[in-house]
């Protein structure tokens, strides 16, 4: 089997998310922002399963193909999230390099560094308001459950089910970065697009591995 194949079937599950969403992000992010979140995100993944693809065919380990798709969701998503989406999955590919097989250390690894490389780039911090709300709960779960032995279908429904909840929950947040930030007023009331993207395709993770 081709190393890097598991990770393209990964992001094509991100892609069908953001394809069934896109419409639905985009007006949330038009509440106070500047209404781009769903079409970025399509760019960035439609991309980033291409970029992923063409690595996969030529042979590339997990490493190689997961850095392929963040440079490529960086570069075509444009954007906030796309800078943040395509360190989290250069840094994802890294913690995971090229092995025969993996195993659940390996998938607390890659939320971890997901998590981090968002953190490093962006500054977010929890209350911000930014899909940082729903990372950090999505990633304290996921440690949770790992130590308590839960299978990676389970870690992984439960660290997602935590953050679509967080997600939800910013819609009592103000904004206090990104573009949402001068119409903070508007934006009270409505969660943060970036933060339910995440709880979505999250979602979408968990079901492709139960
Ligand atoms: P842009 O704001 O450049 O138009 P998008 O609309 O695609 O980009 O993404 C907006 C989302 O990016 C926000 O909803 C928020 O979740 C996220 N975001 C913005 N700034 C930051 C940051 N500094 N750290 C983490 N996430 C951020
Ligand atoms: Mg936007
Ligand atoms: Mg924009």
């Amino acid at each position: 089997a081709r190393l890097g194949s598991g990770a393209v079937t990964l992001l094509q599950a991100v892609q069908s998310v953001v394809v069934e969403h896109e419409q639905e992000l985009g007006r949330l992010d038009a509440v106070a922002g500047d209404g781009d979140h769903g079409i970025g995100m399509r760019r960035g993944v439609d991309a980033a399963v291409q970029a992923a693809n063409d690595a996969s065919r030529d042979g590339a380990g997990v490493d190689q193909v997961l850095t392929a798709a963040g440079e490529a969701w960086a570069e075509k998503a444009g954007g906030t999230s796309g800078a943040l989406w395509g360190a989290a999955l250069c840094a994802s590919g890294g913690a995971l390099g090229n092995r025969e097989s993996y195993g659940s250390a390996d998938a607390l690894g890659v939320a971890e560094a997901f998590s981090a490389a968002i953190i490093d780039l962006g500054k977010a911090e929890l209350g911000d308001k930014t899909m940082v709300d729903a990372l950090l709960p999505y990633v304290a779960t996921f440690t949770a459950e790992s130590q308590a032995e839960a299978s990676v279908a389970d870690v992984l429904t439960a660290a997602a089910t935590a953050a679509v909840g967080a997600a939800a929950d910013t819609a009592a947040l103000s904004p206090r970065r990104g573009r949402a930030r001068p119409l903070a007023e508007r934006s009270i009331g409505h969660p943060d697009p970036g933060a339910v993207s995440f709880g979505l395709i999250a979602a979408g993770v968990a079901r492709a591995y139960t």
